[in-house]
C-alpha cells in the first residue's frame, strides 16, 4: 500500500508520516529531504540554484548517488556515501531546496527515486508512506491512500518557530513566517509540479486538532481501503 501525504512547509506532514508509518510497520519516506539533499550538492559546488547552466546541471545531477536508509526512528540519507542527514536541515539549505525543486531535471530524478525505493520497499514491508508536496498529484496518482494537509500560515511559522527554539536558534518568528511565505508562493506556483490537492485525497486542517488526532485519521482511511476488495 502507497499513503501520499501532501502539504506546505509546518503542516503536519512529517510528524504524522512517521508516526502512521509506525503504527502499520511501514517505512516513511521523506522526499522533502531528497530535494534538500540536491540542494547541500549545488551549494557545494557552488552552482546557481535558479536556472543553473544546462551543461553544468547534468553533470551536477550525473555526479550524485543519493541513499535512503531506513532505520526505526526515521530516514537517514547519504549524499555520496556520506550521511547528511543534519546537514541538511539550515535555513541556507532549507531556502536553496524549494529553487532546486522547480527545476525540471531535478524534479524528473527525485520522482525516479522516489517511485524506485517506494516499491522496493513496500514489496519488502508491505506498505510505505511518502510525505511531500506532489506525492499524490504525480509521484503516485494512483496511490492507495491520499491525504493533503494544511494549517493557516502563521500556525505553520509558529510551530516551524517552535521546533527551530528547542535546536537553540535564535531566528525570531518573523523571519520564519517570512521564509514560510516564501516557500509556499515558490511551491504553489513554480511551472513544475506544484503544491495542489490531488483528486480524492482526505483533507485535514490541522490548525486546531492533536497530532494523535490525525495519525488516527490516516491509520483509518488505510485501514478502510485495505479493506476494499481491488486492494
Ligand atoms: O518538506 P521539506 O520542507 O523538507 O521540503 C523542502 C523543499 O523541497 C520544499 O520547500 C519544496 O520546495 C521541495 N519539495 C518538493 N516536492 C516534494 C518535497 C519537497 O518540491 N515532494
Amino acid at each position: 500500500m502507497i499513503i501520499a501525504i501532501d502539504g506546505p512547509a509546518g503542516s503536519g506532514k512529517s510528524t504524522t508520516a512517521r508516526a502512521v508509518a509506525e503504527r502499520l510497520g511501514y517505512v516513511y519516506v521523506d522526499t522533502g529531504a531528497m530535494y534538500r539533499t540536491v540542494a547541500l550538492a549545488f551549494i557545494r559546488s557552488g552552482l546557481p540554484a535558479e536556472a543553473p547552466p544546462g551543461e553544468a546541471l547534468r553533470g551536477l545531477l550525473a555526479g550524485i548517488r543519493l541513499d535512503m536508509r531506513f532505520d526505526p526512528d526515521g530516514m537517514r540519507i547519504l549524499l555520496n556515501g556520506q550521511n547528511v542527514t543534519g546537514d541538511i536541515r539550515t535555513r541556507e539549505v532549507t531556502e536553496a531546496a524549494s529553487r532546486v525543486a522547480a527545476i525540471p531535471a531535478v524534479r524528473e530524478r527525485m520522482v525516479q527515486e522516489q517511485r524506485r525505493v517506494a516499491r522496493a520497499e513496500e514489496k519488502r514491508r508491505g506498505g510505505v508512506v511518502l510525505e511531500g508536496r506532489d506525492i499524490g498529484t504525480i509521484v503516485f496518482p494512483d496511490a492507495e491512500v491520499k491525504v493533503f494537509m494544511d494549517a493557516s500560515v502563521t500556525m505553520r511559522a509558529r510551530r516551524r518557530h517552535d521546533e527551530l527554539r528547542e535546536k537553540n536558534s535564535d531566528v525570531s518568528f518573523e523571519e520564519v513566517l517570512d521564509d514560510i511565505r516564501a516557500r509556499d508562493a515558490r511551491d504553489i506556483y513554480r511551472r513544475v509540479s506544484p503544491l495542489r490537492k490531488a483528486e480524492g485525497t482526505v483533507e485535514i486542517d490541522t490548525s486546531h486538532i492533536a497530532i494523535r488526532e490525525q495519525v488516527e485519521m490516516v491509520v483509518r482511511a488505510a485501514r478502510e481501503r485495505a479493506k476494499s476488495p481491488n486492494v
